[in-house]
Protein backbone atom coordinates (compact mmCIF):
# COMPACT_ATOMS: atom_id res chain seq x y z
CA UNK A 1 0.00 0.00 0.00
CA UNK A 2 3.00 2.17 1.08
CA UNK A 3 4.60 1.96 -2.39
CA UNK A 4 1.28 2.76 -4.23
CA UNK A 5 1.51 5.92 -2.19
CA UNK A 6 4.72 6.67 -3.23
CA UNK A 7 3.82 6.18 -7.16
CA UNK A 8 0.88 8.42 -6.31
CA UNK A 9 3.39 11.15 -4.87
CA UNK A 10 5.65 11.34 -7.23
CA UNK A 11 3.26 11.62 -10.69
CA UNK A 12 1.34 14.13 -8.27
CA UNK A 13 4.69 16.32 -7.88
CA UNK A 14 5.37 15.93 -11.43
CA UNK A 15 2.11 16.90 -12.25
CA UNK A 16 1.16 20.09 -10.39
CA UNK A 17 4.80 21.51 -12.10
CA UNK A 18 4.20 20.11 -15.12
CA UNK A 19 1.07 22.38 -14.98
CA UNK A 20 2.63 24.66 -13.76
CA UNK A 21 5.38 25.49 -16.12
CA UNK A 22 5.16 23.03 -19.22
CA UNK A 23 8.55 24.30 -20.90
CA UNK A 24 10.07 22.92 -18.04
CA UNK A 25 10.10 19.32 -18.79
CA UNK A 26 11.65 20.07 -22.31
CA UNK A 27 14.86 20.06 -23.25
CA UNK A 28 16.82 22.50 -23.24
CA UNK A 29 18.31 22.68 -26.23
CA UNK A 30 15.22 22.71 -27.73
CA UNK A 31 13.68 25.37 -25.77
CA UNK A 32 16.83 27.28 -27.07
CA UNK A 33 15.70 26.12 -30.71
CA UNK A 34 12.51 27.85 -30.77
CA UNK A 35 12.62 30.66 -28.53
CA UNK A 36 15.97 31.67 -30.54
CA UNK A 37 15.56 31.27 -34.44
CA UNK A 38 18.97 30.56 -36.19
CA UNK A 39 18.31 31.59 -39.43
CA UNK A 40 16.62 34.82 -39.32
CA UNK A 41 16.46 37.39 -42.45
CA UNK A 42 18.22 40.04 -41.63
CA UNK A 43 17.15 43.01 -43.88
CA UNK A 44 17.46 45.67 -41.35
CA UNK A 45 20.96 46.16 -39.70
CA UNK A 46 22.89 48.61 -37.94
CA UNK A 47 19.57 50.93 -38.44
CA UNK A 48 19.50 50.63 -42.20
CA UNK A 49 17.63 48.63 -44.17
CA UNK A 50 20.65 46.98 -46.73
CA UNK A 51 18.14 45.96 -49.20
CA UNK A 52 18.23 49.88 -50.44
CA UNK A 53 22.04 49.59 -51.20
CA UNK A 54 24.63 47.45 -52.82
CA UNK A 55 26.52 46.08 -49.63
CA UNK A 56 30.24 45.79 -49.53
CA UNK A 57 31.30 43.17 -46.55
CA UNK A 58 35.21 43.40 -45.73
CA UNK A 59 37.99 43.61 -42.97
CA UNK A 60 40.39 46.24 -42.41
CA UNK A 61 43.35 45.16 -44.08
CA UNK A 62 46.91 46.04 -43.37
CA UNK A 63 47.30 49.29 -45.12
CA UNK A 64 44.73 50.32 -45.24
CA UNK A 65 43.18 53.78 -44.55
CA UNK A 66 39.86 55.11 -44.00
CA UNK A 67 40.04 57.93 -46.45
CA UNK A 68 41.94 55.57 -49.35
CA UNK A 69 38.95 53.27 -48.88
CA UNK A 70 36.08 56.56 -49.31
CA UNK A 71 38.38 57.84 -52.36
CA UNK A 72 37.92 53.97 -54.19
CA UNK A 73 34.35 54.32 -53.18
CA UNK A 74 33.91 57.73 -55.03
CA UNK A 75 33.35 60.32 -51.78
CA UNK A 76 34.91 63.54 -52.83
CA UNK A 77 37.94 64.83 -50.45
CA UNK A 78 35.71 67.53 -48.48
CA UNK A 79 33.61 64.98 -47.24
CA UNK A 80 36.56 62.82 -46.32
CA UNK A 81 38.08 66.19 -44.19
CA UNK A 82 35.15 66.64 -42.38
CA UNK A 83 35.27 63.75 -41.26
CA UNK A 84 38.70 63.42 -40.29
CA UNK A 85 38.45 66.69 -38.63
CA UNK A 86 35.15 67.74 -37.00
CA UNK A 87 34.29 63.85 -36.18
CA UNK A 88 37.50 62.88 -34.46
CA UNK A 89 36.34 62.04 -30.98
CA UNK A 90 33.15 59.90 -32.45
CA UNK A 91 35.42 58.43 -35.47
CA UNK A 92 39.29 58.64 -34.58
CA UNK A 93 40.07 57.42 -38.46
CA UNK A 94 43.76 56.54 -37.17
CA UNK A 95 42.62 53.81 -35.03
CA UNK A 96 40.76 51.98 -37.65
CA UNK A 97 42.25 48.27 -36.88
CA UNK A 98 43.74 45.56 -39.11
CA UNK A 99 41.33 42.86 -39.27
CA UNK A 100 38.16 44.81 -37.76
CA UNK A 101 34.95 43.82 -39.96
CA UNK A 102 33.57 47.03 -41.94
CA UNK A 103 30.51 47.80 -44.28
CA UNK A 104 29.83 50.24 -46.90
CA UNK A 105 26.50 50.75 -48.31
CA UNK A 106 26.46 52.29 -51.81
CA UNK A 107 23.81 53.73 -54.15
CA UNK A 108 22.60 50.76 -56.45
CA UNK A 109 22.53 53.22 -59.81
CA UNK A 110 25.49 53.08 -61.76
CA UNK A 111 27.61 55.54 -59.60
CA UNK A 112 28.06 53.08 -56.72
CA UNK A 113 29.16 55.63 -54.41
CA UNK A 114 29.62 55.08 -50.88
CA UNK A 115 26.81 56.68 -48.66
CA UNK A 116 27.18 54.71 -45.47
CA UNK A 117 30.63 53.55 -43.70
CA UNK A 118 29.96 51.00 -41.19
CA UNK A 119 32.92 50.31 -38.25
CA UNK A 120 32.49 47.82 -36.13
CA UNK A 121 34.59 48.78 -32.83
CA UNK A 122 33.78 44.90 -30.82
CA UNK A 123 31.01 42.40 -31.43
CA UNK A 124 28.23 45.09 -30.23
CA UNK A 125 29.18 48.64 -30.63
CA UNK A 126 29.83 49.95 -33.97
CA UNK A 127 30.59 53.11 -35.07
CA UNK A 128 28.17 54.42 -38.10
CA UNK A 129 29.98 57.25 -41.34
CA UNK A 130 26.72 59.04 -42.87
CA UNK A 131 27.87 60.40 -46.13
CA UNK A 132 25.01 61.35 -47.36
CA UNK A 133 23.96 65.09 -47.82
CA UNK A 134 25.38 66.79 -44.40
CA UNK A 135 28.18 64.16 -42.96
CA UNK A 136 28.02 63.04 -39.78
CA UNK A 137 29.00 60.00 -37.51
CA UNK A 138 27.90 58.33 -34.70
CA UNK A 139 28.10 55.08 -32.28
CA UNK A 140 25.63 52.96 -31.90
CA UNK A 141 25.23 48.95 -30.12
CA UNK A 142 23.26 46.10 -31.49
CA UNK A 143 20.33 45.13 -29.67
CA UNK A 144 21.82 42.70 -27.22
CA UNK A 145 19.14 40.16 -26.41
CA UNK A 146 18.89 37.97 -23.01
CA UNK A 147 17.57 33.96 -22.99
CA UNK A 148 16.84 32.81 -19.70
CA UNK A 149 18.50 29.23 -19.63
CA UNK A 150 18.10 26.56 -17.05
CA UNK A 151 20.14 23.68 -16.51
CA UNK A 152 20.97 21.12 -13.66
CA UNK A 153 23.38 18.37 -13.17
CA UNK A 154 24.70 15.44 -10.89
CA UNK A 155 28.45 15.81 -10.11
CA UNK A 156 30.01 12.80 -11.03
CA UNK A 157 33.87 13.73 -11.41
CA UNK A 158 33.84 17.24 -11.29
CA UNK A 159 31.51 20.35 -11.86
CA UNK A 160 33.30 21.51 -14.92
CA UNK A 161 32.88 17.87 -16.30
CA UNK A 162 28.73 17.78 -15.43
CA UNK A 163 28.43 21.54 -16.41
CA UNK A 164 30.72 20.19 -19.97
CA UNK A 165 28.61 17.24 -20.06
CA UNK A 166 25.14 19.38 -20.30
CA UNK A 167 26.82 22.18 -23.10
CA UNK A 168 26.61 24.40 -21.03
CA UNK A 169 29.04 27.73 -20.90
CA UNK A 170 31.53 26.70 -18.84
CA UNK A 171 31.92 30.63 -17.34
CA UNK A 172 28.35 29.06 -15.26
CA UNK A 173 30.88 26.61 -13.21
CA UNK A 174 33.00 29.92 -11.92
CA UNK A 175 29.99 32.04 -11.58
CA UNK A 176 28.59 28.98 -9.59
CA UNK A 177 31.70 28.44 -7.52
CA UNK A 178 31.63 32.35 -6.51
CA UNK A 179 27.94 32.26 -5.29
CA UNK A 180 28.57 29.57 -3.10
CA UNK A 181 32.13 30.24 -2.17
CA UNK A 182 31.29 30.53 1.63
CA UNK A 183 28.72 27.85 2.09
CA UNK A 184 30.47 25.19 0.01
CA UNK A 185 34.05 23.97 -0.40
CA UNK A 186 34.39 23.65 -3.97
CA UNK A 187 37.26 21.67 -3.51
CA UNK A 188 35.55 18.70 -1.96
CA UNK A 189 32.57 18.27 -3.45
CA UNK A 190 30.80 14.58 -3.60
CA UNK A 191 30.31 12.40 -6.25
CA UNK A 192 26.42 12.51 -6.41
CA UNK A 193 26.42 16.52 -5.15
CA UNK A 194 23.70 17.98 -7.53
CA UNK A 195 22.81 21.88 -8.88
CA UNK A 196 20.15 23.44 -10.65
CA UNK A 197 20.92 27.09 -12.27
CA UNK A 198 19.19 29.29 -13.77
CA UNK A 199 20.82 32.30 -15.43
CA UNK A 200 20.75 34.01 -18.75
CA UNK A 201 22.45 33.95 -22.03
CA UNK A 202 23.14 36.93 -24.30
CA UNK A 203 22.48 37.07 -27.61
CA UNK A 204 23.88 39.69 -30.35
CA UNK A 205 20.63 40.80 -32.65
CA UNK A 206 18.93 37.50 -31.72
CA UNK A 207 21.64 35.22 -33.21
CA UNK A 208 24.83 35.32 -32.37
CA UNK A 209 25.68 34.19 -28.92
CA UNK A 210 27.75 36.25 -26.49
CA UNK A 211 27.97 34.61 -22.98
CA UNK A 212 26.77 33.78 -20.18
CA UNK A 213 25.04 36.34 -18.14
CA UNK A 214 25.21 36.31 -14.06
CA UNK A 215 23.30 33.25 -12.10
CA UNK A 216 19.75 34.57 -11.08
CA UNK A 217 19.19 31.73 -9.15
CA UNK A 218 20.33 28.51 -8.19
CA UNK A 219 20.29 25.35 -5.42
CA UNK A 220 23.23 22.93 -4.98
CA UNK A 221 22.95 19.93 -2.95
CA UNK A 222 26.43 19.38 -1.31
CA UNK A 223 26.65 16.28 0.72
CA UNK A 224 22.54 15.76 1.06
CA UNK A 225 22.30 19.32 2.60
CA UNK A 226 20.60 21.86 0.46
CA UNK A 227 21.36 25.29 -0.48
CA UNK A 228 19.03 27.72 -2.31
CA UNK A 229 20.77 31.15 -3.83
CA UNK A 230 18.47 34.16 -5.19
CA UNK A 231 20.43 37.28 -6.79
CA UNK A 232 18.61 40.39 -5.20
CA UNK A 233 19.27 44.01 -5.39
CA UNK A 234 20.65 44.51 -1.40
CA UNK A 235 21.49 48.14 -2.07
CA UNK A 236 19.75 50.21 -4.94
CA UNK A 237 21.81 53.21 -4.01
CA UNK A 238 25.20 51.32 -4.77
CA UNK A 239 23.49 49.08 -7.24
CA UNK A 240 24.60 45.84 -4.83
CA UNK A 241 23.69 42.22 -5.63
CA UNK A 242 24.05 39.54 -3.17
CA UNK A 243 22.92 36.01 -3.16
CA UNK A 244 20.21 35.16 -0.83
CA UNK A 245 18.58 31.66 0.41
CA UNK A 246 15.05 31.12 0.85
CA UNK A 247 15.02 32.79 4.48
CA UNK A 248 16.99 35.97 3.30
CA UNK A 249 20.32 35.12 4.64
CA UNK A 250 22.98 37.11 3.15
CA UNK A 251 25.16 33.37 1.49
CA UNK A 252 28.38 35.59 1.87
CA UNK A 253 30.40 36.00 5.10
CA UNK A 254 31.77 39.45 6.35
CA UNK A 255 35.45 38.48 5.52
CA UNK A 256 37.09 36.71 3.30
CA UNK A 257 39.71 33.81 4.87
CA UNK A 258 42.64 35.70 2.91
CA UNK A 259 43.18 38.64 0.97
CA UNK A 260 45.16 36.65 -1.94
CA UNK A 261 44.29 33.59 -3.71
CA UNK A 262 46.46 30.48 -4.07
CA UNK A 263 48.85 31.88 -1.34
CA UNK A 264 50.83 30.55 1.53
CA UNK A 265 51.34 31.95 5.09
CA UNK A 266 54.62 32.79 5.44
CA UNK A 267 54.62 34.27 8.97
CA UNK A 268 51.45 34.72 11.09
CA UNK A 269 50.27 36.62 13.77
CA UNK A 270 52.73 37.12 16.80
CA UNK A 271 53.24 39.25 19.32
CA UNK A 272 56.34 37.10 20.79
CA UNK A 273 58.25 37.35 17.70
CA UNK A 274 61.86 37.67 17.69
CA UNK A 275 64.03 38.20 14.96
CA UNK A 276 67.86 37.32 14.87
CA UNK A 277 68.30 40.12 12.76
CA UNK A 278 67.55 42.43 15.64
CA UNK A 279 69.50 40.45 18.50
CA UNK A 280 66.86 37.91 18.54
CA UNK A 281 64.79 40.65 20.61
CA UNK A 282 60.81 40.65 20.32
CA UNK A 283 59.43 42.17 17.89
CA UNK A 284 56.23 41.44 17.75
CA UNK A 285 54.26 40.50 14.34
CA UNK A 286 50.67 42.35 14.51
CA UNK A 287 50.20 41.27 10.29
CA UNK A 288 49.83 37.90 8.56
CA UNK A 289 52.10 37.41 5.78
CA UNK A 290 50.80 36.10 2.66
CA UNK A 291 53.56 35.11 0.30
CA UNK A 292 53.07 35.57 -3.36
CA UNK A 293 54.34 36.07 -6.80
CA UNK A 294 54.82 39.92 -7.00
CA UNK A 295 51.86 41.19 -9.06
CA UNK A 296 49.19 38.86 -7.77
CA UNK A 297 46.05 41.02 -7.34
CA UNK A 298 45.17 41.82 -3.21
CA UNK A 299 41.67 41.33 -2.58
CA UNK A 300 39.48 43.80 0.21
CA UNK A 301 38.26 41.12 2.53
CA UNK A 302 35.37 42.38 3.12
CA UNK A 303 32.72 45.56 1.33
CA UNK A 304 34.36 49.01 2.97
CA UNK A 305 35.89 52.46 2.45
CA UNK A 306 39.17 53.21 1.34
CA UNK A 307 40.54 55.54 4.57
CA UNK A 308 44.02 55.47 3.63
CA UNK A 309 46.17 54.63 0.17
CA UNK A 310 49.40 55.58 0.44
CA UNK A 311 53.53 55.27 0.80
CA UNK A 312 54.92 55.27 4.47
CA UNK A 313 58.03 53.77 5.35
CA UNK A 314 58.10 50.35 6.06
CA UNK A 315 54.45 49.48 5.33
CA UNK A 316 55.68 50.74 1.65
CA UNK A 317 52.56 51.11 -0.22
CA UNK A 318 49.39 50.20 1.46
CA UNK A 319 45.32 50.49 1.56
CA UNK A 320 43.85 50.68 4.82
CA UNK A 321 39.72 50.02 4.48
CA UNK A 322 37.07 50.75 6.96
CA UNK A 323 34.62 48.25 7.66
CA UNK A 324 32.41 49.36 9.60
CA UNK A 325 32.26 50.70 13.38
CA UNK A 326 34.28 47.69 14.80
CA UNK A 327 36.35 46.19 11.98
CA UNK A 328 39.34 47.76 9.52
CA UNK A 329 41.81 45.69 7.49
CA UNK A 330 45.41 46.80 5.97
CA UNK A 331 47.41 45.61 3.60
CA UNK A 332 51.12 46.40 3.09
CA UNK A 333 53.68 46.16 0.48
CA UNK A 334 51.92 46.48 -2.44
CA UNK A 335 53.78 47.30 -5.79
CA UNK A 336 50.90 49.30 -6.84
CA UNK A 337 47.39 50.19 -5.57
CA UNK A 338 44.46 50.16 -7.45
CA UNK A 339 41.82 52.40 -5.30
CA UNK A 340 42.02 55.54 -3.81
CA UNK A 341 40.99 57.26 -0.69
CA UNK A 342 37.31 57.39 -0.24
CA UNK A 343 36.38 54.97 -2.69
CA UNK A 344 33.65 52.27 -1.77
CA UNK A 345 35.24 48.71 -2.32
CA UNK A 346 33.16 45.29 -2.18
CA UNK A 347 34.41 42.12 -0.81
CA UNK A 348 36.67 40.71 -3.33
CA UNK A 349 37.88 43.61 -5.53
CA UNK A 350 41.38 43.61 -6.06
CA UNK A 351 42.96 46.55 -4.27
CA UNK A 352 46.40 46.35 -4.90
CA UNK A 353 49.19 43.73 -6.18
CA UNK A 354 51.71 41.80 -4.43
CA UNK A 355 55.01 44.09 -4.67
CA UNK A 356 58.01 44.12 -2.13
CA UNK A 357 57.75 48.50 -1.21
CA UNK A 358 59.21 49.38 1.99
CA UNK A 359 60.37 47.01 4.43
CA UNK A 360 60.26 43.20 3.00
CA UNK A 361 62.48 40.88 2.11
CA UNK A 362 59.96 39.01 -0.78
CA UNK A 363 57.17 39.39 -1.83
CA UNK A 364 54.27 39.20 0.23
CA UNK A 365 51.23 41.24 1.79
CA UNK A 366 51.06 41.77 5.48
CA UNK A 367 47.30 41.69 6.31
CA UNK A 368 46.34 43.50 9.73
CA UNK A 369 43.09 43.32 11.33
CA UNK A 370 41.38 45.53 13.26
CA UNK A 371 38.67 45.06 15.83
CA UNK A 372 37.92 48.58 17.82
CA UNK A 373 41.36 50.36 16.98
CA UNK A 374 43.86 47.39 18.26
CA UNK A 375 45.35 44.85 15.95
CA UNK A 376 43.92 41.49 16.59
CA UNK A 377 44.43 37.92 15.01
CA UNK A 378 41.89 37.26 12.08
CA UNK A 379 42.43 33.75 12.04
CA UNK A 380 41.20 33.43 15.40
CA UNK A 381 38.56 36.14 15.60
CA UNK A 382 35.01 34.80 15.44
CA UNK A 383 33.82 37.03 12.11
CA UNK A 384 30.55 38.04 11.69
CA UNK A 385 28.32 36.50 9.27
CA UNK A 386 26.77 38.96 6.58
CA UNK A 387 23.87 41.18 7.27
CA UNK A 388 20.50 39.23 6.48
CA UNK A 389 18.65 41.27 3.64
CA UNK A 390 17.06 44.40 5.40
CA UNK A 391 13.66 42.96 6.95
CA UNK A 392 12.06 46.38 5.04
CA UNK A 393 12.86 44.55 1.71
CA UNK A 394 12.24 40.82 2.84
CA UNK A 395 8.12 40.80 1.77
CA UNK A 396 9.22 42.40 -1.83
CA UNK A 397 12.16 39.25 -1.57
CA UNK A 398 10.04 36.72 -0.83
CA UNK A 399 7.06 37.79 -3.24
CA UNK A 400 10.08 37.73 -5.92
CA UNK A 401 11.40 34.49 -5.15
CA UNK A 402 8.88 32.35 -4.23
CA UNK A 403 7.79 31.62 -7.82
CA UNK A 404 11.60 31.32 -9.00
CA UNK A 405 12.09 28.76 -6.18
CA UNK A 406 8.87 27.01 -7.41
CA UNK A 407 10.48 27.24 -10.98
CA UNK A 408 13.97 25.63 -9.07
CA UNK A 409 12.37 22.74 -7.55
CA UNK A 410 10.41 21.72 -10.73
CA UNK A 411 13.52 21.20 -12.63
CA UNK A 412 14.75 17.95 -12.85
CA UNK A 413 18.01 16.31 -13.09
CA UNK A 414 19.30 14.95 -16.55
CA UNK A 415 19.27 11.22 -15.55
CA UNK A 416 16.46 11.70 -12.79
CA UNK A 417 17.44 8.57 -10.67
CA UNK A 418 15.80 8.80 -7.53
CA UNK A 419 12.60 8.95 -9.88
CA UNK A 420 13.24 6.23 -11.54
CA UNK A 421 14.36 4.15 -8.84
CA UNK A 422 11.14 4.71 -7.29
CA UNK A 423 9.01 4.01 -10.39
CA UNK A 424 10.52 0.58 -11.50
CA UNK A 425 10.74 -1.01 -7.92
CA UNK A 426 7.18 -0.15 -7.50
CA UNK A 427 6.11 -1.21 -10.62
CA UNK A 428 8.42 -4.54 -10.25
CA UNK A 429 6.18 -5.09 -6.65
CA UNK A 430 3.05 -4.38 -8.47
CA UNK A 431 3.09 -7.15 -10.85
CA UNK A 432 3.81 -10.01 -8.67
ZN1 LIG B 1 53.83 41.27 8.12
Amino acid sequence: MNKYWGLLFVILVSLSCKDDKPVLKEPVVKQMASIVPIEKPVMKQFGFNLDEFTVQLDTVKNGDSFGELMLQNKVDYPKIAKITQEFKDTFDVRKIRVGKPYLILKSKDTTEAAQVFIYENDAINYTVVDLRDTVKAYKDKKEVTYVEREASGVIETSLSQAILDQGIDYTVTNSLSEVYAWTIDFFRLQKGDKFKVIYKEKYINDSIYAGAGAIEAAYFEHNGRPIYAFAYENDSLKSIVDYFDEEANNLRRTFLRAPVQFSRISSRYNLKRRIRYYGNKIRPHKGTDYAAPKGTPILATADGTVTESTRRGGNGKYVKIRHNGTYSTQYLHMSNQNVKRGQFVRQGDVIGWIGMTGNTSGPHVCYRFWRNGRQVDPLKEELPLAEPLDESLQPEYFNYVTPIKDQLDCMTYPESPIEEEILTEDLASAEK
